[in-house]
């Protein structure tokens, strides 16, 4: 028997899971399909930036992360010489350590009280594409099923079978560095609220305290390396010292990363969202960030489009934004990594520069927000008149910090007239145009306006009442072409 629904999401990780409650609270109809029989109690990524936080807050989860994670108030790098630099995160840098398990975990109850489910032991094994629909096989141990969806996104991970079933090719190269992943307790100096990079003679390792007691510790190590306490705790010793000590061995693997950005990240009626999209090197913590950023960009334009609110063509961008922002995250990455895995001679130079630049205020000003992805911004692709910035306002494409604010509805454009009473008659002139589709907001102090989206990035903004004409040509863009068209 076929079954119809409005949107399948192949794969129940971290991505698959934000987006099927993004979309079920938009009351979207839903079918989230796992291939495997249980949730996965590995642990990956450990580290939260502000983007990926903006949808756990955005899913009113924040408040479940906090508290089964730890905040990060500092990245300590330990040198050589055995000092240690301590740089600060800061509060507008907000980042969270917890388990990529815990996350799923918290996501996977946010869906259940969304009214969602996961449906697990399900296996996508065949696409087929169509003019207005898809239709999605799926292999169950009771039998195959077949489903029409009107639009699919591929959330199932790095060696993404939609991907491949879809022709799109994942071009990019593998990276030569294995790195070991472990998690259990260690015994040592190892503060919590920060993550420990030690960067030793003897080679790179990292540390990152979780909450309960569990540390995840990565290091590179040659190809065949054992995957043995023993070898756990040489690691420690001789990169962290003598005062490290392995108390427990919960979980011990290695992996090889890849830097591959998908050849599409649309197709017709189908999008590729996390690693399904765009893999890299897991130093700095930025895949799921960059993942669940997907998510968000791409959710709240679907669900407008379904509930007809907006047009079908402001999917078109989502493929130039996150495209961009995928190469930015993959160029940086393949820095940090470089950075990290130095030989000794060359690592020695780093340690000094490094040293210099923390003395200077450079880690804290310009490497921090590097990692807590402040530094993300979309081209200019929506349609109306070409944005341009104005001088001390928040410039287009860029990601206006503390948005969307709680309480804000997550499905329209937000206009916020600052000041001039001219702007906000004009502010709520626009509104009334758009109903559903724009909110109007005014506030006493400052001039001019920012129209924000439902993602937080900023989509115009201006002084005037003309630029503000100008800017209507906006959400008229975005409205579907009238009936009889
Ligand atoms: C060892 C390691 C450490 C990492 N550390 C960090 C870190 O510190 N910070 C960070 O941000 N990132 C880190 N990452 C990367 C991060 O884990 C990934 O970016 C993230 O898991 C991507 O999430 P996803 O939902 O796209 O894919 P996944 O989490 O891989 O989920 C894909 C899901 O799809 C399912 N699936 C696959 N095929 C099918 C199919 N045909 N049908 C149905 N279901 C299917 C899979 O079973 C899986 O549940 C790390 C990765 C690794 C391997």
């Amino acid at each position: 028997m076929t079954e119809r629904t409005s949107v399948v999401i192949v794969g129940a990780g971290t991505c698959g899971l934000a987006a099927a409650c993004e979309l079920r609270r938009a009351g979207v109809d839903v079918r989230l399909l796992e291939r495997d029989d249980a949730p996965g109690t590995g642990s990956r990524a450990t580290l939260l930036w502000p983007l990926g936080l903006a949808v756990l807050r955005g899913l009113d989860v924040i408040h479940e992360a906090r508290r089964r994670g730890l905040p990060l108030d500092a990245l300590h790098y330990h040198l050589a010489d055995g000092r240690t630099l301590r740089t600060t995160v800061g509060a507008e840098n907000e980042a969270l350590v917890l388990a990529q398990h815990a996350t799923n975990a918290i996501l996977e109850e946010a869906l259940t009280a969304a009214g969602g489910r996961v449906e697990r032991s399900s296996h996508v094994s065949g696409i087929t594409p169509g003019a207005d629909g898809v239709t999605v096989k799926v292999d169950r141990p009771g039998g195959t099923e077949l489903i029409e969806a009107d639009w699919l996104i591929a959330a199932d991970g790095v060696g993404s079978t939609v991907r491949r079933l879809l022709g799109i090719d994942f071009p990019g190269t593998s990276l030569p560095t294995r790195y070991l992943a472990v998690e259990g307790a260690i015994d040592g100096d190892l503060p919590a609220g920060a993550v420990h990079y030690f960067l030793r003679p003897a080679g790179p390792m990292v540390v990152a305290p979780l909450r309960g007691g569990t540390v995840r510790m990565g290091a590179p190590v040659p190809d065949g390396t054992e995957l043995t306490e023993a070898t756990v705790q040489r690691v420690l010793t001789e990169r962290g010292g003598d005062g490290l000590v392995l108390r427990r061995l919960d979980d011990i693997t290695t992996f090889a990363s890849q830097e591959r950005v998908a050849a599409a990240l649309r197709q017709g009626r189908c999008f590729l969202v996390g690693d399904a999209a765009h893999t890299h090197s897991p130093i700095g913590g930025q895949g799921l960030n960059l993942g669940l950023q997907d998510v968000h960009n791409l959710t709240w334009k679907l669900a407008g489009v379904i509930r007809g609110a907006f047009a079908e063509t402001l999917l078109d961008s989502y493929e130039p934004e996150r495209r961009q922002a995928a190469r930015q995250t993959v160029q940086n990455t393949h820095r940090f990594a470089r950075m990290f895995t130095l030989g000794p001679r060359r690592a020695r130079v780093r340690n000094a520069a490094w040293r210099g630049l923390d003395a200077a205020g450079v880690l804290r000003r310009h490497f921090v927000p590097l990692l807590a992805g402040r530094r993300v911004t979309y081209p200019d692709v929506l349609p109306g008149a070409p944005a341009r910035p104005v001088r001390g306002l928040p410039a287009p494409g860029e990601r206006l910090p503390g948005n969307p604010p709680p309480g804000a509805r997550r499905d329209v454009l937000r206009l916020l007239t600052l000041g001039d009473p001219g702007l906000e008659r004009a502010g709520a002139a626009l509104a009334a145009r758009h109903p559903g589709r724009l909110a109007h907001e005014h506030r006493p102090g400052g001039r001019g306006f920012v129209l924000v989206r439902p993602d937080g990035f900023v989509a115009r903004s201006g002084r005037t009442v003309q630029d503000l004409d100008l800017t209507a040509t906006l959400p008229a863009g975005l409205a579907p072409a009238p009936e009889g068209d």
